[in-house]
């Protein structure tokens, strides 16, 4: 091994220079099995145990989680000493001091839990997702991660997998654009000209790439089948817009895509992402996904799996070892050329540039030895122990009450100020944990505001609060109460990584309570937690109210209550579909056309079911609010559109018809006629969110450009075409007014 070069010597760590410069400087200066050690990811590196390797440069990155199916789980929380012990054998120690990349799935808030991804979805709002994501790397960043796994970007046609819950919907330009507000917020905001993130910032990560939402029969690693069309036209947008923003690093999905594994495919990771969009950042495979092609039958061992994922564009291995014990030999003995294990090294080095980890290597942002002189000896403080503050807790309650859906309200909601006697019953009564959601690793159940707390707080002796039983002795509070608050739904482990259900409905024996306390003939208002869409066909019939409220995170209590009394008025959307059952999946917003269309208004004759209706139970894009919304008519500026450089304004003017302030999402949705492929019936094209009071009128306007209408044709090829299009605008993907125009060549 070569002699280190002085501290003179190393380029690489001048600021002055571009990036590119310092890369290049840098990867001349490694031997292979340097390079090959960036692209290993280790599992919760140790000091210990691990500093002959480190010191050797064999580690690159590493991944803070309990194990594979981390998210169904609290852990100990990150040990921040042993973050920044490692970190100090690697740049002090290792020959040419190059940072540790320390990971951890930071998926809906750090130690201030936000509502899973789900429910931030269902707020419809860019800026809150930013604000939420930024938050959480602010947070995160201190606790010495500098790299999130975050934004999950699959779309999501199937509730019945667990996975849904962390996704952002099944709209593309929704996930796309709340995701690409989620790696603005991780990222900041502005990164400086050469793409370097200040402190504060941790890199993102588009996962799962690509079509992991296609799992068959909702089952979580199953095989998936799709085409390309497909997948350009419905799941590689959002992935697309994650990259326009910036996003750092993609991770590759655990599926198969007709056929052929994603750790293994070299064409969409290296001919579409790297090649065709551009991407310049890191590829990383997915826990143990490169190990997995040998269970998935296309490698002979580990070292064949390590050739064919750093070949298909898998620049990091997470945990499975096989780049860290294989491909030093596989370059030399010629399987895997050099360049593509170069281009791969390139790629973390130009991260860890980024994400400034030469200039700021140490928790809290603190500089190396080399710049400062010794480095402090004194040993890095454990996990922030801070108490949640004002400002974390008002973004946490503000996003929760948005996340909320209010499902059906037959005027019970919201409550007045003195309901009487309310009962709060149901298993989530005075839960903790459970209300924070899957992937909330570093969230406390001791901090989260309950909502029995919340009740207590806001109506003393009139509130009624059962012990979260929920049986049959919850009647006879039933009976001594004016009203009755359920909170019912799915626990958090029920949904998440490898939870997957096959049947939709609550959980066993929610709804006969729920039936029986119906009987009683009082009010009740049914609140459900869940981390997915599920049927609710009875409940809808047989509640006053019922309300969607996900997984709230910490503030869920007081959300909750302040939305129930009226002092918020809901203003969710659903990001997803509900169907009418399980039978009905896949059941989304993006339908295409077929030979025999079904008629809308004749369901159950011409439809598809004998049995049943095919329409959704609730359509993507429904949500109510405390108050009603009118529509005028429709206005476009024009009837025909230039194809190039051409836009129409679409407006619609909306009235509050009701007594209440309210918000309302007011939707556009887009269809191409006649196209190279068979094309959405509609397709969320755009939305404009409208507060406004009690008898107040506003205009929605939105701006339709040629853009909105391209799709990749028979030859995957990016095409807008001439011709008729329609435009929709309502308040969900089922209710609206149409126009047709025309756009001209
Ligand atoms: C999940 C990823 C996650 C990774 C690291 C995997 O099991 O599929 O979404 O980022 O673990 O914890």
């Amino acid at each position: 091994m070569t002699t280190p070069p002085g501290k003179a010597g190393r380029p690489w760590l001048r600021t002055d220079l571009p990036v590119e410069q310092r890369v290049e400087s840098l990867l001349a200066e490694m031997t292979l099995a340097e390079k090959v050690g960036q692209t290993h990811q280790s599992a919760n590196i140790d000091p210990v145990q691990d500093r002959e390797l480190i010191r050797l440069g064999g580690i690159g990155s590493s991944v803070l989680a309990s194990g594979a199916t981390a998210g169904n789980e609290r852990d100990a929380g990150v040990r921040v000493s042993a973050i920044d012990a490692a970190q100090r054998i690697a740049v002090e120690e290792s020959r040419l001091g190059i940072p540790l990349l320390f990971a951890r799935d930071v998926i809906h808030g750090h130690r201030t839990v936000f509502p899973i991804p789900l429910g931030l979805a269902a707020a419809w709002d860019e800026d809150l997702v930013f604000r939420t994501a930024q938050l959480a790397a602010a947070e995160a960043s201190r606790d010495g991660v500098a790299w999130t796994f975050a934004p999950m970007l699959d779309i999501c046609e199937d509730p019945r997998w667990g996975r849904v819950a962390e996704s952002l919907g099944e709209a593309p330009v929704l996930a796309g654009r709340l995701g690409a507000a989620m790696v603005r917020g991780f990222q900041g905001d502005t990164p400086a000209g050469d793409g370097t993130r200040g402190a504060g910032t941790v890199a993102a990560c588009a996962k799962h790439f690509v079509g992991y939402g296609l799992v068959g029969g909702g089952r979580d690693y199953e095989t998936v089948q799709v085409g390309e069309n497909t997948l350009r036209n419905l799941h590689l947008r959002p992935f697309q817009a994650a990259v326009q923003a910036g996003c750092a690093t993609v991770m590759a999905a655990f599926t198969d895509v007709d056929g052929v594994p994603m750790h293994a495919h070299r064409h969409l990771l290296r001919e579409v992402l790297k090649d065709e969009w551009g991407f310049d950042g890191v590829v990383v495979g997915d826990w143990d996904g490169v190990g997995q092609l040998v269970n998935q039958g296309v490698a002979l061992d580990l070292r064949d799996a390590a050739a064919q994922a750093l070949v298909a564009g898998v620049d990091i291995d997470m945990v499975s070892g096989a780049y860290a014990a294989h491909l030093a030999e596989l370059v030399e003995t010629g399987r895997v050329p050099l360049e593509l294990v170069d281009d791969a090294v390139r790629r973390v080095i130009r991260l860890k540039l980024r994400q400034g980890l030469f200039e700021r290597p140490y928790v809290g942002g603190t500089a190396p030895a080399s710049a400062t002189g010794p480095a402090a000896e004194a040993p890095a403080p454990e996990q922030s122990d801070r108490a949640l503050g004002p400002p974390a807790r008002a973004l946490a309650r503000e996003a929760a009450a948005a996340s909320f859906v209010l499902l059906s309200n037959n005027g019970a909601l919201p409550l007045t100020s003195n309901p009487g006697r309310l009962l709060l019953t149901g298993p989530f009564v005075d839960e903790g944990a459970a209300l924070l959601g899957t992937w909330s690793l570093d969230g406390r159940a001791e901090d989260v505001a309950s909502p029995a707390d919340a009740i207590r707080d806001r109506l003393r002796d009139n509130a009624i609060v059962d012990d979260g039983r929920f049986s049959d002795r919850t009647l006879h509070l039933v009976r001594q109460a004016d009203i009755t608050i359920a909170l019912v739904g799915e626990h958090p482990s029920r949904s998440g990584e490898a939870n997957s259900v096959a049947n939709l409905g609550l959980p066993a024996g929610q709804v006969e309570v729920l039936r029986a306390i119906a009987s009683l003939g009082k009010p009740l208002v049914v609140v459900v937690f869940t981390g997915r869409p599920l049927d609710l066909g009875e409940i809808l019939d047989l509640a006053d109210a019922v309300l969607i409220a996900w997984h709230p995170g910490v503030e869920a209590g007081p959300a909750l209550i302040e939305t129930l009394f009226g002092d918020r008025s809901p203003g969710g959307r659903l990001p997803m579909t509900f169907p009418r059952s399980v039978g009905h999946i896949p059941s989304s917003a993006h339908a295409r056309p077929t030979g025999r269309p079904i008629d809308a208004a004749d369901d159950t004759v011409r439809g598809r079911y004998l049995d049943a209706l095919v329409s959704p139970r609730l359509p993507f894009g429904w949500g109510l609010s405390y108050t009603t919304f009118t529509y005028g008519p429709l206005r476009l500026s024009a009837d025909q559109m230039p194809l190039s450089g051409g836009s129409i304004e679409v407006s619609v003017d909306v009235t509050n018809s009701g007594t209440r302030h309210g918000r309302e999402v007011v939707q556009l949705y887009v269809r191409d006629v006649v196209a190279d492929v068979t094309r959405p019936l509609l397709e969320l094209a755009d939305w404009v969110s409208l507060e406004l009071d009690a008898g107040e009128t506003a205009t929605a306007t939105f701006t339709v450009t040629p853009d909105q209408l391209s799709y990749y044709d028979r030859t995957m090829t990016l095409r807008i075409d001439p011709g008729d299009a329609l435009v929709m605008v309502g308040p969900n993907a089922s209710s609206g007014t149409s126009a047709r125009f025309t756009l001209t060549e």
